[in-house]
């Protein structure tokens, strides 16, 4: 089984993409439960508050996400394959969004990992937080966001944080209509709301029509946090401390799903990193680059690329080898002595270059 990411987790990559086809024929028609809830022209709240991923009301191009290339084993065709497909590569593309948080939640966790292997007793966990309500003084720019977002870390007491900020939140009313369709269409709750949302599941013409104006941040931390009640009280704040992200895979579920709604801004960073976990104070330097033929999960043959037509027809074979580059990073504390590699192998953390085709 070939896996690839999706905001939803780990999936079989033909399912998701037998899923995504039949989501791209918009599903069925959804019965009409759901109030007319939005006047304003399209665009109107993403204006005001900021664009996230995925924003865009439309596909720049009608053939996003058609698929073109079909990748299989070579000694055995039913062994999963997988698909590479056409992309305009617009960060605010609804069919485009996921590659871009699956890169960002990539480079994320490849640093939390890092910062993980210097910190060898920390255990970061998942952290969503506010702000003192401010209606009136929305964060103009993520600059201003983030500077929130650390001003707050601070007097909650975090000693380190990958920090995302999310301008909008899920319209409560809809929660209900969302649930009823996640459980009509046999998902299970891996189905997030904001991936049906992206979708446009209800029919209600794209992704602002979901949302709500609701600042907050989320992040991966670590550091004891001061008590709950007591910063809420004293700070007119809050937080709310989730699961502890233990493996790898769980720190990039974490990373991608939140990744896909994160507030973009051209040339700046969505994801930043404060204290221990910052540029400033975590040093990483690339240890070593390999090329390595990519093998069948099943039998561990090499796998062949084929052109292919949008349903997965194959017409011809392209290449006879599908390779993937790896890349080792050492990390290590600022203003210590960088680590030698030999004997230190448990610093290296690995970043694969997959191309699974999304
Ligand atoms: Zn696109
Ligand atoms: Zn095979």
């Amino acid at each position: 089984m070939v896996e690839i990411w999706t905001p939803t987790g780990y999936v079989d990559s033909f399912e998701e993409w037998k899923r995504r086809s039949k989501s791209i024929e918009k599903l069925s028609v959804y019965p009409a439960y759901v109030p007319t809830i939005n006047q304003d022209p399209y665009g109107t709240l993403f204006r005001k508050y900021g664009f996230v991923f995925g924003s865009n009301e439309k596909p720049t191009d009608d053939n996003c996400g058609a698929i073109y290339r079909k990748i299989q084993c070579s000694s055995n065709a039913l062994h999963a394959p997988s698909f590479r497909h056409t992309r305009c590569n617009d960060p605010g593309c609804p069919v485009c969004y996921v590659k871009f948080a699956s890169r960002m939640a990539d480079r994320a966790t490849e640093r939390v990992q890092g910062f993980k292997t210097v910190y060898r007793k920390t255990k970061p966990y998942h952290l969503i937080f506010w702000g003192a309500p401010r209606a009136e003084r929305p964060y103009a720019s993520l600059r201003e966001a983030f500077a929130e977002a650390r001003r707050l870390l601070k007097l909650m007491g975090a000693v380190s944080a990958t920090v995302w900020y999310h301008p909008y939140r899920i319209r409560k009313e809809l929660k209900g209509a969302l649930r009823r369709y996640r459980r009509a269409k046999g998902l299970d709750g891996r189905a997030g709301f904001w991936k049906l949302a992206h979708d446009d599941v209800l029919n209600l013409g794209g992704l602002e029509r979901y949302l709500e104006y609701g600042p907050h941040w989320h992040a991966i931390a670590t550091g004891y946090l001061m008590d709950s009640k007591e910063y809420s009280e004293k700070y007119q704040a809050g937080y709310k401390k989730k699961r502890y992200l233990e493996h790898e895979r769980e720190v990039h579920e974490v990373a991608h799903y939140i990744s896909t709604h994160a507030r973009r801004e051209a040339g700046r960073a969505s994801v930043r990193y404060f204290g221990d976990i910052s540029y400033r104070m975590l040093a990483r330097d690339l240890a070593e680059e390999k090329i390595v033929d990519v093998r069948c999960l099943h039998c561990g043959a090499s796998l062949h690329e084929f052109d292919c037509g949008d349903t997965g027809v194959v017409f011809q074979k392209v290449k006879d080898n599908i390779t993937e580059k790896i890349k080792y990073f050492l990390y290590w504390k600022k203003g210590t002595e960088k680590p030698q590699r030999a004997g230190n192998a448990q610093n290296l953390i690995t970043r694969y270059n997959r191309d699974t085709g999304w």
